[in-house]
């Protein structure tokens, strides 16, 4: 399985396919350092330029979106067995931080700052909804 917008969106670009960063071997769906050129992620780095909150650490790129009015009430979990998606989703979130090397396909992490100060990496369920809040019209390639 690989994120929807990765099965819709055409490779426009030579060199490596792409590598979905929810492309994975067991049953979940949380983000992948595995990846190139996510569509997803991409979306996602895109509106962090059109946004203006990429910075630099040398090659290492990052960015930090306020996801705070993102909406996840819609979600359905099992608030018994899966404790990180219930904190996700029912104490809120503050902020995604995303990284990346240079303007390379990989985007090395993904991960969402949560309202009690949790980390937890990115799922592509709620990186939907952040791309739905933000829009999606500055979909580029890398
Ligand atoms: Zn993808």
């Amino acid at each position: 399985m690989t994120c929807e917008l990765c099965k819709t969106t055409e490779k426009t670009w030579k060199g490596a396919d792409r590598k979905c960063a929810f492309e994975v071997m067991k049953n979940d769906e949380y983000f992948q350092e595995n990846n190139w050129s996510c569509a997803s992620m991409l979306a996602l780095r895109a509106i962090c330029q059109a946004k203006e909150l990429i910075r630099c650490a040398g090659d290492e790129h990052y960015a930090v979106l306020p996801v705070h009015e993102v909406d996840v009430s819609s979600f359905n979990y099992d608030s018994t067995s899966d404790f990180d998606s219930w904190q996700m989703y029912e104490q809120g979130n503050v902020c995604l931080v995303v990284t990346w090397y240079k303007n390379r396909g990989r985007t090395t992490s993904a991960n969402v700052i949560g309202s009690e100060g949790m980390i937890h990496a990115i799922t592509e369920e709620f990186l939907v909804k952040v791309l739905d809040y933000y829009g999606r019209n500055t979909t580029t390639s890398v």
